[in-house]
């Protein structure tokens, strides 16, 4: 049996997120007593596609990007997971985000693999024709591997739904007939689901409530932090401020606008659509950027990138309640400070799992040609995340693990029995 990674645990090591994936992956191995086979098969990834991506720019000059796409589990069900667009993508981000989605997708017990894309772009210095022939001929390049049976793509940060349209045109095009479900997160004319933009920051609202409910604290007693405005956070803002919960901070890359008082949601947003930022709001004051995760505040949602809660700083968080909207925003190093300071961890493979729920919705629609109104998808989806959030604290108590090990031993476990049952081809 191996032992538990030593690698990410040391402070060189932290932040590089297959580490920390396969941090966690030992422990819950570990305590599950999974043997060797089983472990090595679920480590590595099923298959991991690297291409370059020839693109003709708006000045004629041709450029090339790479981009990958990691298929870390099949044994459930199809490849599912995003695509990000950033400058610093790397193949071990996108292997880490490929297999959170595997066991993210076990947690929330849909029928789906785990996979994650990423292309090293900059899509802020790209014009909007370049971003269109960087996504068709992205797509085109790893065609043979998607498919609403082989992998389903959704978007992940820097993609929306309109780089969906995109790829689901060009699967189309090539298959000669229009195929929906090949990706998700699509716009509504084309197959999209209702409150799939809403899914993921509702997610985080859901298990949040349930965490509530079991601290015995009220929402409108509830100071809440947000890391990132973007779709994650800025729903999960939007949401629980009209569900009662008082937004006292949001930190975004440009700013941190802090209001004890707690902060008008949507007034932000029209300040930010209206200025370009979110600082400089006038029912607001504006803080250090870099003290945003540090404010006071009984909930804490890192929404934003990998690795903000490291060593360096964990002990600085004042929350009792953290809610990782974002995938991988924790490092296991920085777990065990979290540990010593009693903070309640809702991990991300259960705490955003509600975008790749809705996903699963928007797939099983496609699929049917039958639509569901938005209370359907709604009720479903708080189904999933409360029956998710009691099983994972349960497991926690009974098995005496926190509710992260907690949650890959759930998930683990259920992707190994799938391929128990199914054997190994040889
Ligand atoms: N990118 C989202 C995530 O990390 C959604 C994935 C999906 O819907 O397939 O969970």
């Amino acid at each position: 049996m191996a032992a538990a990674t030593p690698a990410a645990m040391s402070t060189e090591n932290e932040r590089n997120p297959w580490l920390a994936a396969a941090a966690r992956f030992d422990e819950a191995a570990l305590r599950l007593n999974l043997d060797d086979g089983m472990q090595k098969v679920l480590r590595s990834a099923s298959r991991e596609i690297c291409v370059n991506i020839p693109v003709q720019l708006d000045d004629g000059r041709i450029e090339v990007f790479t981009g990958y796409r990691v298929q870390h589990s099949l044994a459930r069900g199809p490849a599912k997971g995003g695509i990000r667009f950033a400058p610093d993508v790397t193949l071990d981000e996108v292997r880490a985000l490929a297999a959170w989605m595997t066991w993210k997708c076990a947690v929330v017990n849909i029928p789906f693999g785990g996979g994650k894309g990423g292309v090293i772009c900059d899509p802020n210095v790209l014009s909007d024709a370049e971003l269109e022939k960087l996504t068709r001929r992205y797509t085109a390049e790893i065609i043979d591997f998607l498919g609403p049976e082989r992998d389903v793509p959704a978007p992940d940060i820097n993609t929306n739904e309109k780089i969906m349209a995109w790829m689901m045109d060009t699967y189309s095009m090539h298959a000669r007939h229009l195929v929906t479900a090949v990706v998700t997160g699509k716009p509504m004319a084309l197959g999209g689901s209702r409150g799939r933009p809403e899914a993921t920051g509702r997610g985080c609202m859901i298990v949040t409530l349930r965490a509530l409910r079991l601290l015995g604290m009220r929402p409108e007693d509830t100071r809440v932090v947000i890391q990132g405005f973007g779709n994650v956070g800025g729903m999960a803002a939007k949401l629980m401020s009209a569900a009662g919960f008082k937004v006292v901070a949001i930190a975004d890359y440009d700013g941190t606008v802090y209001n004890p008082k707690g902060l008008d949601i949507p007034a932000l947003q029209k300040h930010r659509k209206e200025t370009g930022s979110i600082t400089g709001f006038s029912e607001g004051e504006d803080v250090d950027k870099a003290e945003g995760l540090f404010l006071p505040c009984d909930v804490l949602v890192p929404a934003a990138v990998e690795n903000v809660i490291t060593s360096a700083n964990a002990d600085k968080l004042r929350c009792k309640i953290l809610c990782e909207g974002a995938n991988g925003p924790t490092t296991p190093l920085a777990d065990l400070v979290l540990h010593d300071k009693n903070i309640f961890i809702i991990p991300d493979i259960l705490a955003n799992a509600g975008g790749v729920t809705v996903s699963y919705f928007e797939w099983v629609q496609d699929r049917q040609g039958f639509f569901w109104n938005e209370q359907m998808v709604n009720e479903r989806l708080q189904e999933i995340m409360v029956e998710s959030f009691d099983a994972v604290v349960d497991y926690g108590a009974k098995h005496g693990v926190n509710n992260r090990i907690a949650a890959y031993m759930l998930a683990l476990d259920r992707v190994a029995f799938a391929i128990k049952l199914r054997g190994i081809y040889a």
